[in-house]
């Protein structure tokens, strides 16, 4: 008899993550499988039993062992782990967990939304370590959360619980979000959000800037992620380094769907040609990107520093209602925006104190600690309850 392990699974559009680990979190082995989406994603799973059964073999490890999986899923996952549909995956009325369970011989799968998956991970050897109660928000290509109370992912009666890329916060917007909403919080404070907003800020004036250096080719006008039901799970994983370069360890968000630089190149300019007064100002420094809108902050740069503000504005107002409603222990923040560090942190706690000013007994804001892994970890976790 060897140890008793567990598998987390992160299905994401181009990769399938995959970790081993003990059953007190410790990570053992860590591996991918390419996600093939054809025909409706009837692969996947198949491709991942098969790469499990060879790994246990080549390791000398007895499937006996394997006391559970956990997958998470980039869209929305109902109680009893029906996913309607799973835009980047190509899956309709599928039942992963079940799938999976027949495809390993019957051991206990259980599946989530990616975004939860991610939160419940940060909770258990992350950077919300040693508690039970948690909102997380994933800042990556779109806006990702996930709620854990009690050590519980709390995904609601209809798989929305957490969606908190969709706050509306803004009603003036005339974009439309993936979501079909305007004004989603998601289409300001995620990566392609930030690029938008100071875009925005860069045609609304002429004063000088250190963004006025940049192409304007690749203006990212709509927050384009792929995951059209829950835009907010489905996130970059290693092109997210193309929204935010120095996310080197792929700090995408928490998971799912993948976007290339080719897709952020996809949507024009659709600013109304506000992305022109870019280009005007040589010397070019490549496509704009959120870490640039984020370091020209950090240097002091006043345009930089009110997109900062606004963007959080609009997460500290989110963070203040999460707290007042579910009064967690802490907020974690994550994805590849959240490599700024205290920086962001600082701005949007000043925001956060403000909105929910009725006590100063809330909610600490936290950097994620576990980086594009929480999906793996929080995925091993849903199977030890
Ligand atoms: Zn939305």
């Amino acid at each position: 008899m060897g140890e008793n392990v567990c598998l987390g699974l992160d299905v994401g559009g181009t990769s399938v993550k995959i970790g081993l680990f003990t059953v007190d979190g410790a990570l053992l082995d860590k591996w991918e499988v390419p996600t093939r989406t054809q025909e409706n994603g009837k692969y996947i799973l198949a491709d991942v039993a098969d790469s499990i059964k060879a790994r246990f073999a080549q390791s000398g490890r007895a499937m006996s062992d394997l006391v559970g999986c956990g997958i998470g899923v980039p869209g929305p996952v109902m109680p009893d782990g029906y996913v309607e549909v799973c835009v980047n995956l190509g899956w309709k009325d599928a039942y992963p967990a079940k799938e999976l369970s027949d495809l390993l011989d019957g051991v206990p799968v259980r599946c989530n939304n990616d975004a939860n998956v991610a939160a419940l991970g940060e909770l258990w050897q992350g950077g919300g370590k040693g508690y039970h109660d948690l909102v997380m928000a994933t800042l990556g290509t779109g806006v990702g959360g996930g709620i854990i109370l009690g050590d519980k992912i709390v995904s609601g009666c209809h798989g929305l619980g957490g969606e908190i890329g969709h706050f509306r916060v803004r009603r003036d917007e005339t974009e439309y979000c993936n979501c079909g909403g305007q004004g989603c919080l998601e289409q300001y404070a995620s990566a392609t959000g930030i690029v938008r907003e100071a875009r925005r800020a860069l045609a609304a004036d002429d004063r000088p800037s250190a963004l006025r250096g940049f192409e304007a080719t690749q203006a990212v006008a709509g927050g384009p992620t792929v995951d059209g039901a829950s835009a907010g799970d489905g996130t970059l994983t290693v092109d997210g380094a193309s929204a935010v370069p120095a996310a080197q360890g792929g700090e995408g968000a928490a998971g799912g769907g993948t976007l290339t630089v080719g897709d952020a190149s996809a949507v024009p300019t659709a600013q109304g040609g506000e992305g022109a007064a870019v280009s005007a100002a040589p010397p070019l420094n490549g496509v704009l990107t959120a870490k640039d809108v984020l370091d020209a902050a950090k240097e002091g740069d006043a345009l930089a520093l009110e997109v900062m503000d606004d963007v959080g504005y609009y997460l500290g107002v989110a963070f203040a209602h999460l707290a007042l409603t579910v009064d967690p222990e802490v907020i974690v923040i994550g994805g590849g925006v959240s490599k700024a560090g205290e920086f962001l942190i600082d701005i949007i706690d000043r925001h956060y104190r403000k909105s929910a000013a009725i006590s100063e007994r809330k909610a600490k804001l936290r950097l994620a600690t576990l980086g594009n892994d929480a999906g793996i970890y929080g995925a091993a976790r849903l199977i030890l309850d």
